[in-house]
Order: structure tokens, then C-alpha cells, then sequence
């Protein structure tokens, strides 16, 4: 029987003035949330998310039934959103371990969305179990950057994988071997940001206490800046089930192999120059289709792989797709922005008429509302409260 002791701290920071971030943590189930989204749009998407997620866990404590529980709470999100033009734009990060049973035993599996992330403490040292879903992050697999550029990359911040954003949605699975004595940290990126991995490997373990390194962890954190809401979530392995079996194995079950059809005898054969002449233009077609289909499965990958900011009339919308489109692959709408064309700067303007790529759906959205803030932010400052009453009857 695997079992965990846990603790977990948030703070608002020194900077924002809400707090989005939201957690939940108990013996089966750890969770931390960063929302995002303007006014409590954030708070609401991240807070939402947990409460679905841990009733929809509660009720099928399996990996699927995890996976069902982000899914449905991303659906939930995007139609709340959907449902509240004011909440355009908002989501949530996502990371989570919990201990699911399976064949009789009890294992550790995390499960990630975005750029939170979960680590894995063992003899003072740390090892990163989640890769961010950032668009710097990306590019670094990419080979477009290096690690080091990455961290200082102004779109660093910047998500390409969100609840909240798109349907459906990937989400990262992995199974976690641990062992008695092992740690996890779940934090989001206010933690992240503002500590090296050196002062978070010191900080969740030189402790006993569970309460007191979480304590730790924020506080320093707030040392360092306090630029962003701070959520760390603590648990600490008792006891770990024998027997482990790997995960992968059994999230993925090989498909049946059909059985394999009696070969027949080779029968020598005597060399005919027509038949030659049918086999090899039968290899020549092949090679031909193949050659034809790749091509056509690469142009309709790269039709798509793209998405991008682009005006409509006096709408802004994100459209996924290359501008122009490829072929006959045109691009789709994902989103209209509820931000008209004449609530951007001049400048802006004319980018977006002229598109603006962008690596997800998800970086658009953030990049769209970044830029109607700068707008706003460049508007003289008058407070306009429109207050529209009733005419009075009679
Ligand atoms: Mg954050």
C-alpha cells in the first residue's frame, strides 16, 4: 500500500492582487491550479477546475478516469467561458499526482497541463517530472532556442497547452517510481520563477516538517521577488506498494497481433521478362503513391501546424491555419476576440492586419489580450461608468 503525508501553502505574492491560483491536497489526490484571465476570470477557471476534477476522480480513481476529469473540466471551462464574454480568454494550468490503484497495488501517476510543475525530491536532490508547455519551452524542442535563452525568453510565460483553451485537450501522463522517503513538490510558476532548482531541492528537504519547508518554499519565493501568485504542495512517501508495474504497460494495450499467415514455400522461378516488367512498374506505382501521400500528409500537417492573430472586418479573430491557407486547406476560425480592431494601438493594427503567427491557440489568445491591454493602457486616464437607467414610465 503506497501512502502519503502532505502539506501545501499559497500566497497571493507581493505584486498581484488576487490570488488564482487554487490547490487541493489529501491522501489520495494532489493538485495545483494557476489560473489565468483577466479580472476573476483566472480565479474561476482554476477553482472550477480542482472541484471538478477531484469529484469526477472521487467517483472512477483510475488513470482513465483522471483523464475523463480534466477533459470534462476543460469542457466545462470553455463552455463557462463561452458564457460569459467577460471570461474570454481565461484557463488554468494543471498538475496532479495522485495515487491510483491498479492490480492490487498503489502507484504514483502525474498528470500535467501547462507550466506547473512537479518535482521529485529524493537525498537532498531534485528531479523535474513535468516540461513546461510554454511557447519558449517549445521552441527549445524545436531547436529554435537553447535552454539558457529560454529562460530569459520574454515568451517564456506564454502557454501552448491550457484548460481552457481547446478541445480536445493533450494532457501528459506519466507513472512515478518512487520510493520511502521520496518527496514531490507541486507548485506553479510563482515558486518556479523566483527559486533555482538548487534553492527548491534545499528548501522542500531540509525539513522534516512538511509544514514547515512549504512555509519555506513560499516564503522565499516572496524573498525573491514575490512577482506572481505562489502555490507548493508538499507529499511525502510512508510507504510504497510492491510489485510496481510500469504504467505505460498498462495505459497502453498493445493491439491484438492477428495471426500471422502461413508463408508459403518459395517456388523458384523462371526469369520472365514480362512478368519482371509488371512487378517492378507495381513497385514504381507504389513508390510513387507513397511518395504522393507523404507529400500530401506533410502539406495538410503544415496547412494546419500554424496558428494567427488576423482581423476580420472590425473583428480580431484567431484563426488557425497559414494565412492564405495551403492548397485547398483554408484557414479555421478557433476564436473571436471580444475586442474590436479600433481597441488597438495604430501600430498593432496594421500587425494584425498583416497576421501575427503564433505557435498555439492558446499563445493567440494570450498575445490578443495583451495587446488590447497596452491600448487600454495608452488611453488617457478617465474612469467611463456607464450606468443605463430605465426611463421612467408614464
Ligand atoms: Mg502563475
Amino acid at each position: 500500500m503506497t501512502r502519503w503525508r502532505y502539506a501545501a501553502a499559497t500566497d497571493t505574492g507581493l505584486v498581484r492582487e488576487t490570488n488564482q491560483d487554487a490547490y487541493f491536497v489529501d491522501d489520495a489526490v494532489a493538485i495545483v491550479a494557476d489560473g489565468m484571465g483577466g479580472h476573476a476570470a483566472g480565479e474561476v477557471a482554476s477553482a472550477m477546475s480542482v472541484d471538478i476534477i477531484y469529484d469526477a476522480f472521487v467517483a472512477t480513481p483510475t488513470v482513465d478516469g483522471m483523464v475523463a476529469a480534466i477533459d470534462s473540466a476543460n469542457r466545462q471551462v470553455l463552455a463557462d467561458a463561452a458564457a460569459h464574454p467577460e471570461r474570454f480568454g481565461m484557463g488554468t494550468t494543471l498538475v496532479i499526482a495522485a495515487l491510483i490503484e491498479d492490480k492490487g497495488a498503489t502507484h504514483p501517476v502525474v498528470f500535467h497541463v501547462g507550466d506547473s510543475r512537479v518535482y521529485q525530491l529524493r537525498d537532498g536532490a531534485l528531479r523535474q517530472l513535468t516540461s513546461d508547455h510554454s511557447v519558449a519551452e517549445e521552441w527549445v524542442r524545436m531547436g529554435r532556442l537553447t535552454a539558457e535563452e529560454a529562460l530569459v525568453h520574454p515568451r517564456r510565460h506564454q502557454l501552448t497547452r491550457a484548460i481552457g483553451v481547446d478541445q480536445p485537450l493533450e494532457i501528459d501522463v506519466r507513472s512515478v517510481t518512487a520510493q520511502a522517503g521520496d518527496r514531490l513538490l507541486l507548485c506553479s510558476d510563482g515558486l518556479s520563477n523566483e527559486l533555482t532548482d538548487e534553492q527548491i531541492a534545499i528548501l522542500a528537504t531540509s525539513s522534516a516538517s512538511l509544514e514547515e519547508a512549504v512555509q519555506a518554499l513560499v516564503s522565499a519565493a516572496k524573498d525573491h521577488g514575490g512577482r506572481d501568485n505562489i502555490t507548493a504542495v508538499l507529499v511525502e512517501f510512508d510507504a510504497v506498494s510492491d510489485g510496481f508495474a510500469p504504467l505505460e504497460a498498462t495505459m497502453t494495450p498493445l493491439p491484438p497481433t492477428p495471426p500471422e499467415a502461413p508463408r508459403p514455400d518459395p517456388v523458384p522461378r523462371a526469369p520472365k521478362t514480362r512478368r519482371r516488367v509488371t512487378w517492378r512498374s507495381a513497385v514504381v506505382a507504389t513508390v510513387i503513391l507513397g511518395v504522393v501521400a507523404a507529400g500530401v500528409g506533410i502539406l495538410h500537417w503544415y496547412a494546419y501546424a500554424n496558428f494567427y492573430i488576423g482581423a476580420k472586418g472590425q473583428e480580431v479573430v484567431i484563426y488557425q491555419g497559414q494565412p492564405g491557407g495551403v492548397l485547398l486547406w483554408k484557414p479555421t476560425t478557433v476564436a473571436v476576440t471580444p475586442f474590436p480592431l479600433h481597441q488597438f494601438r495604430s501600430a498593432d493594427q496594421q500587425l494584425i492586419h498583416s497576421t501575427i503567427s503564433e505557435p498555439s491557440s492558446q499563445a493567440a489568445v494570450e498575445y490578443v489580450g495583451y495587446l488590447h491591454q497596452q491600448w487600454q493602457l495608452s488611453q488617457p486616464t478617465t474612469t467611463t461608468t456607464t450606468t443605463t437607467q430605465p426611463a421612467p414610465k408614464g
